[in-house]
């Protein structure tokens, strides 16, 4: 799945790029039939089916865990099945143990108030039938044995499914009524056995059902009656209670018949519309993921139970239909006829082993360009006629295909089905999801003019192709076992993003410089707030798994693998890549399964790194370290060792008093220089709190540089003398640090400079509050003086204000286009907290004298006038530095840039109306997401930031109900409309507005509440010094 861009990507590479050239010595052949036996692997901390299978396991298990902390609820469905036939009488009849169970439940009743009103705890309240509610529930049982007990009596009760039947295959034939937007179907699952039951839980969501039956698979085995079946809607489950019990380990077919609308909703099976020459045409399309097949059949919805699927598709002829195996029978793709009773019946080939959340279907009047891949797999791209006929799905097309040869030799793995197609829809509620074979994009994410069409739209667009092809294999073919480790698959896609770019444009150099700015230093602004969390994070209910898709799952999963890939080397991380998949295909894999393989690459070349006691430092922790590098000056030899601490980074420390004690497993690269020359790097793991290593001979002039290019998530700083000579050096001649260093240096600086001073008191150990004599002086200490009082910079997480200043004083000599990026985040960011105070030309101006003389030097693209379809012709790096120059100037108040800015507009409006006319063309409605862009536009704007935080608060319960489920289009909002607020006032109002709005919010408004917060500290704490420094500020040297 890919989510809508956060920031909008410009492209621009212009750096040679030594892709790696590693091959493997074998090449595995890709196992092309569907092993239905194949089971999926498990883990210690997310077991698969094998795992909750083993009644032994869940023995063992279910005595140490209360029910809600199961991650497959697997002990509740074996002790039910282990418990339930010793405790019933044999030969009770039906009605006697109805009468039993019954009798039971009063009692229980009973003994629950009593020992509830006694202990003064709580029950949740639960809605549903009162069948089957029997909990047993005595004075000095523990809760969590409770629960099992509830939820084996009742196992729709559990959030979880029981685990008691397993889906091998799913039959299902839909009929889709487009006049009236209603479907009816009905599915055939083949169900085995694992644990005797009673009865059969699995999803169904908004479906009438209307009815159902179970047979065994056996011969002569027939019917097993359904005493009565019911839909549960807190756990949005349907519930056939049997006459008897199933047994292990038979296999049954259930058959479920069931209709519903086709929503307009973007959810489920859903519809949306477009206009044809004038006239309103439909389309219908799925959206399952992550818990939404459910809404379009009966099934078991989560991502471990998965099945084969052979799917038909009824409706009007005049209509054609998709899925994710081509057609097997009614007819050849572009057969539109009907059949003898008016419809078209479409059956599609079986899918192989595959999760239900990756099933798709379509049913429109779309047409389609087709293209061959390697191994003659039919690339096909579906859009409205005027788009196809337009030629604006080519391009999508034509990487496509580049894409798929591309991952079949990094992957060695083969693509695994016959065909994919690329669907371009006008309504989606994300930029694109990966459905296997059927990859669904909303269109400008897909259909480009390559007339008009700018290098970042460009740029932007191809990365969400190479992102949705990534998962084919990661998601599709090997999937997460659960959705705490849903970052298995989106890290993977996003770091890929950038790996597949740079084969597609090897001299965008995407990973090595790109990456830095719109992943690194974007997730460890959100990943430094106490209001973060681990990567894996358990997930207890449905509602929950939509809150797993954040950037932490994305970006930061995708910095800890291109970390993960720089240490091991390219040869054996495609090597641990390759025997993960091949070993996974088809089934579900946790991060230990990863882990496991990688770490048994590095031991095939004699490497002993245990990459899962390595990784669960960076995955089950939250946030990251900052890892600080002094020349060490107090032992015997001083000039060859040098002293490195690591400590948990944090913006505020208010959050989480323990958090400070998280240690991590740091590979650290080091390199040294002095003037004109640098020595190589060299790998050190840190696995302490401080620790002292052994390096070259260094004088009073070398220089220290840690986190060679960036590979590593995580902050670096120094001892101020190195900052010093750091600085130096970058002003004498700073092509003697990379690219990817400069622009890091300048992330980490001003970062570790809008940090708390107090932390470094805090982490002193001396027992001083925030608001002790102490800390008050230190605050209003000038920066100057802080230096000599070895509080700062000696400490991780501190810098003087002037650091970050002065180091951008380099800039004029700065020719790459990344440092800039870097450091305007970084001022923008700053502009936000200054630019309504008194003293703000003091600052605007100290950024102007930075920018000045290279865009002067650079000026304006001479073509700019005359507009469209020119990008090209200038270098990449021209393009974007130029931009970024054009923006730096005309933010911070160059006249000569305002001037300039106005005649362009000008002119553009006159003379673009091609461009306008390709907007309208993507879309006839104006996108959801492009509402939220306008409230935070007007927020950039700094006499527009009260209109806009005004607005979102008045039209809060609208923009809610709306964007409330698309996460990320709300915290997008969110922050975009309170990120500004830095006054005591404002965060007062915020505060007021979370508390009486705030429920079910998710955790935007935690991470908005403190942003402000640490804008008001930072006023507080260091505006005083930020303005000092800048009246004393040196002249930035001149060219
Ligand atoms: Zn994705």
């Amino acid at each position: 799945m890919h989510v809508e861009a956060q920031q909008k990507h410009f492209g621009g590479f212009f750096f040679s790029c030594n892709r790696a050239t590693a091959t493997f010595a074998h090449r595995t052949n890709h196992k092309k039939v569907v092993d239905e036996d194949h089971v999926s692997s498990s883990s210690s901390s997310s077991p698969s089916f094998e795992a909750f299978c083993d009644p032994l396991q869940s023995q063992q298990s279910s005595k140490l865990k209360p029910a809600g902390a199961m991650r497959n609820g697997r002990g509740t469905s074996e002790q039910w099945a282990a418990a339930a036939p010793g405790v019933r009488p044999r030969a009770a009849s039906v009605r006697r143990r109805l009468v039993l169970a019954f009798a039971l439940a009063v009692l229980t009743l009973v003994a629950v108030t009593a020992a509830a009103v006694a202990l003064g705890v709580r029950f949740e309240e639960c809605g549903g039938p009162e069948e089957g509610a029997a909990a047993t529930a005595g004075p000095g049982r523990r809760g969590g044995e409770r629960a099992e007990e509830e939820a084996a009596a009742a196992p729709w009760r559990a959030s979880r499914l029981p685990g008691s039947l397993r889906p091998r295959h799913y039959d299902l034939r839909v009929a889709v009524r487009m006049d009236n937007f209603t479907f009816a179907g009905d599915v055939s699952i083949d169900v085995e056995c694992v644990n005797a039951t009673r009865f059969v839980v699995l999803h169904a969501h908004a479906l009438q059902v209307s009815s159902v039956s179970v047979t065994a698979n056996r011969p002569g085995g027939g019917a097993v009656r359904v005493q009565r079946h019911f839909l549960f809607p807190a756990n949005q489950m349907l519930v056939l209670v049997l006459h008897r019990e199933l047994k292990a380990p038979r296999t049954y077919r259930v058959n479920v018949t069931f209709d519903a609308a086709i929503e307009d909703e973007l959810l489920g099976f859903f519809r949306s519309s477009y206009t044809l020459d004038g006239e309103r045409r439909y389309l219908a399309v799925t959206q399952f993921s992550p818990t939404h097949a459910r809404k379009a059949f009966p099934c078991f919805d989560e991502p471990a139970y998965k099945a084969t699927f052979s799917l038909s598709l009824r409706h009007d002829p005049q209509y054609t239909s998709l899925a994710n195996m081509p057609v097997e029978r009614g007819g050849g793709d572009d057969d539109d006829g009907g059949g003898d009773d008016g419809w078209t019946t479409r059956r599609f080939a079986r899918t192989p082993r595959m999760s239900t959340y990756y099933l798709a279907w379509a049913v429109c009047n779309f047409t389609s360009r087709e293209t061959r891949g390697d191994g003659g797999v039919a690339i096909r791209l579906f859009a409205r006629p005027d788009a196809v006929a337009s030629g604006a799905g080519d391009y999508s097309l034509h990487i496509a295909k580049r894409l798929l040869g591309f991952y079949q030799d990094f992957f060695q793995v083969q693509y695994s089905l016959p065909k994919l197609d690329l669907l371009a829809v006008p309504k989606h509620p994300y930029a694109a999801m990966e459905n296997w074979g059927l990859s669904v994009f909303v269109e400008q994410k897909i259909l480009l003019d390559a007339r008009v069409s700018s290098a970042s739209y460009r740029m932007e667009l191809t990365m969400v192709v190479v992102h949705e092809i990534c998962h084919q294999w990661f998601g599709d073919l090997v999937t997460p076992v659960w959705w705490e480790d849903v970052w298995l698959k989106e890290g993977f896609a996003h770091y890929f993003e950038y790996v597949g770019t740079d084969f597609l444009f090897p001299k965008w150099n995407m990973e090595k410089q790109r990456f830095l700015t719109d992943v690194l230093h974007e997730v460890m602004l959100l990943d430094g707030l106490s209001s973060s969390h681990a990567i894996s994070q358990e997930v207890q209910d449905a509602a929950d798994i939509h809150r797993v898709f954040d950037w932490i799952a994305y970006k930061k999963g995708a910095a800890l693998i291109r970390m993960l890939a720089n240490v091991m080397g390219q040869r054996l991380f495609r090597k641990g890549l390759n025997d993960y998949l091949l070993s996974h295909m088809y089934g579900n894999a946790a991060r230990d399964d990863l882990w496991r393989k990688l770490s048994e690459a590095m031991r095939s070349e004699g490497q002993g790194i245990d990459i899962g006691a390595v990784m669960d430092r960076w995955t089950l922790q939250m946030g990251y370290p900052v890892v600080t590098i002094s020349k060490n000056r107090s032992e015997r030899f001083a000039t060859r060792y040098i002293t490195v601490s690591q400590e948990h980074f944090l913006y505020g420390q208010d959050g989480r008093g323990n958090s400070s004690s998280l240690q991590w497993q740091v590979p650290l690269t080091v390199a040294m220089g002095n003037g004109s020359w640098v020595c190589s790097e060299r790998l050190i793991w840190i696995h302490n709190k401080t620790e002292t290593h052994r390096v070259s001979e260094m004088d009073d002039e070398t220089w220290l540089l840690g986190n060679i290019n960036q590979t590593g998530y995580f902050r670096v700083n120094y001892d101020l003398q190195n900052w010093k000579l750091l600085i130096q050096q970058l002003r004498t001649n700073p092509q003697v640090i990379s690219v990817g260093n400069r622009a890091g240096l300048i992330d980490d600086a001003f970062n570790l400079a809008r940090c708390r001073i107090s932390d470094v008191i805090i982490n002193e150990g001396r027992k001083h509050r925030t608001s002790s004599p102490y800390i008050r002086y230190h605050a209003r200490t000038p920066s100057s003086g802080c230096l000599t009082m070895r509080c700062a910079a000696r400490r991780a997480g501190y810098l003087p204000q002037g650091v970050p200043l002065q180091l951008i004083g380099y800039l004029a000599e700065e020719a790459a286009f990344l440092p800039w990026h870097a450091a305007s985040r970084a001022l923008y960011q700053l502009d936000k907290l200054l630019d309504r105070t008194d003293d703000y030309a003091l600052f605007s101006d100290y950024v102007l004298k930075q920018v000045a003389s290279r865009y002067h030097q650079m000026g304006w693209p001479s073509n700019a006038a005359n507009g469209d379809g020119s990008v090209l012709r200038a270098s990449y790096q021209t393009e974007e530095l130029q931009r970024e120059l054009i923006m730096l100037a005309c933010s911070f108040g160059n006249k000569q840039c305002h001037r300039q800015a106005v005649g362009y507009i000008s002119d553009w409006i006159s003379s673009n109306k091609n461009r306008l006319l390709n907007l309208s063309l993507t879309s006839d409605l104006v996108a959801e997401q492009d509402a939220i862009d306008v409230v935070v536009h007007v927020g950039r704007n700094p006499r527009g930031r009260n209109l806009a935080w005004r607005f979102f608060r008045d039209k809060w319960d609208v923009l809610n109900a709306r964007y409330g489920e698309a996460l990320f289009m709300n915290s997008r909002l969110i922050n975009g409309v309170t990120e500004f607020l830095n006054t005591d006032a404002e965060l007062y109002e915020l505060k007021d507005f979370i508390q009486s709005n705030g429920v079910g919010a998710g955790p935007a408004l935690a991470r908005a509440l403190e942003v402000v917060e640490g804008n008001v500290r930072w006023h507080r704490l260091h505006r005083r010094h930020f303005y000092q420094w800048l009246r004393k500020a040196p002249s930035p040297a001149h060219r």
